[in-house]
């Protein structure tokens, strides 16, 4: 039922000093810059295909130089597309925070595949083209051109690479891999493109038909690997290191449920604001080099991180054994789930277990006043409600409405109440709850499934794409 959790302890709103608010980090990165980053991807792509024309790729003399031309052409594109892959998962700043992590691992899914099956139409297409003109059999001319062309047998273990990446992400196999198999077969994809450079370059003939070309294509390679170097590796060294943060406090919240609190030196110079994320190394043992995501569960203070984590597996359980004085390694913050992402003034936060930790971070750092704020907190069990008091506290502060929506999912359709709410339509639900919901920037954390209810909900209540947020607890 539908259950408000601080309706009489509400204050007035008068009084609320607004100065509560914190100016923990930078806006968002406007989203225009999602459309230029597309833009420019585009532009690439345009860019390959006319280096391809002008190289003289339209030459469709015969059938077989018709196929080995279109085997040309795709070769490139997929080329193109995994540089592209490579550089969008880079986690370089404006784009990570341009797209956010939602938008970010859906286009990576479908860049991904599309670059993959680019590259296995490019390898038939060259290997019919050139079998036809030959007038040798497929099978013969396959293996001719991966003993005898330079870098074809590296560009051979180099699709090997790939097409063990690609399986593995196929959704049925993925689930049945732990995260940390899955992510280091992952990382074979960088071996992939690493192992396809080579044949490009002392064979492909559009890498050397200009200078333009083959400036063009050292450039993207260095882009890429820069990219690389620069924003998975460097950064987060340097900010482990600059900060270095160790745990000071670890609370259990409930059986399941841990806080770690960590400090560091200059953390007022860290550019994180509430309802971000990192990815955490805690140097505390065997497995501290496998990093584990978890969203601030409050607002930055300048001082100390505070993350709040639930038992799900061997890298969440350790929470509650760590010790005080233990180091931690970060990388991030990542995530477009924070205040600078709001296009709106009032605010609507609706978590759902564990998914309360980055709505708690949200709700303590937006400002206060009567109802600007309503947090919507979904949970199975009475008995999985986690840092009530501290909602209910910082609610009284900031003058925010609480709802707790208990007891256990429907089975019957898709919707993010309970079973024993559903005569109640999902959009009118959150409009009884916030009936100026479409005037709301909506923030919603929480199981896939359950957030994908959420979301229609909120768009069939009025609330514009641009001003739902969301964060998937999951890869
Ligand atoms: C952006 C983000 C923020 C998160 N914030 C919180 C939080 O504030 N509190 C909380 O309790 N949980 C949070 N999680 C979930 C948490 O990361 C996983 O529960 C935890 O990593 C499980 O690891 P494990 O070793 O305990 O279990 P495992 O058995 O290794 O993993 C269980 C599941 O956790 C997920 N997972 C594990 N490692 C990663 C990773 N590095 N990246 C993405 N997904 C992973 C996978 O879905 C996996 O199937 C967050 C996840 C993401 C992606």
């Amino acid at each position: 039922m539908l259950r408000s959790m601080s309706a009489a302890a509400l204050p007035d709103a008068h009084g609320i000093p607004m100065s509560t608010v914190r100016t923990a980090g930078p806006r968002a990165v406007p989203l225009w810059w999602r459309d230029l980053s597309a833009a420019v991807a585009w532009a690439l792509v345009l860019f390959v295909v006319s280096l391809w024309v002008a190289g003289g790729g339209l030459s469709f003399g015969n059938a077989a130089d018709g196929i080995t031309t279109l085997g040309r052409l795709t070769g490139l594109l997929a080329s193109v597309l995994l540089l592209l892959q490579v550089l969008l998962m880079a986690r370089i700043p404006l784009v990570e925070q341009a797209w956010g992590q939602d938008e970010l691992a859906r286009v990576h899914r479908l860049v991904g595949f599309s670059s993959f099956n680019l590259m296995l139409a490019h390898i038939a297409l060259i290997v019919v083209g050139y079998a036809a003109s030959a007038g040798s059999s497929v099978v013969s001319t396959f293996v001719e051109q991966v003993l005898t062309y330079p870098g074809m047998l590296l560009a051979l273990a180099g699709t090997i690479a790939l097409v063990l990446v690609v399986v593995t992400s196929i959704r049925a196999a993925r689930t049945r891999l732990r995260y940390e198999s899955w992510h280091l077969l992952h990382l074979y994809a960088y071996l992939g493109a690493g192992l396809a450079l080579p044949h490009q370059l002392w064979t492909g003939l559009d890498f050397r038909s200009s200078a333009v070309a083959t400036a063009f294509w050292w450039g993207l390679y260095a882009a890429a690997l820069g990219a690389v170097l620069a924003f998975r590796l460097l950064l987060p060294a340097l900010r482990s290191a600059r900060h270095r943060l160790v745990v000071a406090d670890v609370v259990v919240e409930s059986p399941s449920v841990t806080t770690v609190v960590m400090a560091g030196r200059s953390l007022h110079r860290l550019p994180v604001r509430a309802g971000q994320f990192f990815q955490w190394r805690f140097l505390d043992g065997p497995g501290a080099s496998r990093a584990k995501p978890f969203s601030l569960s409050a607002a930055p203070d300048g001082r100390t991180l505070r993350i709040t984590g639930e038992a799900v597996g061997p890298g969440s359980d350790r929470l509650r054994t760590l010790r005080p004085g233990t180091r931690v390694l970060i990388e991030g913050p990542y995530g477009r789930l924070h205040a600078g992402a709001k296009v709106r003034r009032k605010t609507l936060l609706v978590g759902a277990g564990i998914g309360i930790t980055p709505m708690r971070a949200l709700l303590e750092e937006l400002p206060a006043g009567r109802e600007d704020t309503v947090l919507v907190y979904r949970v199975g069990r009475q008995d999985d409600l986690v840092l009530t008091d501290e909602l209910l506290d910082l609610a009284q502060d900031k003058g925010a409405k609480v709802v707790a929506v208990v007891g256990h999912r429907n089975r019957e359709r898709a919707s993010w109440l309970p079973a024993q709410l559903g005569h109640l339509d999902d959009a009118e639900a959150l409009l009884r709850i916030a009936p100026d919901v479409a005037d709301r920037d909506v923030f919603v954390c929480g199981h896939p499934p359950w957030m994908d209810a959420v979301q229609q909900a909120a768009r069939a209540a009025g609330v514009p794409a641009e001003a739902v947020h969301s964060e998937r607890f999951s890869y």
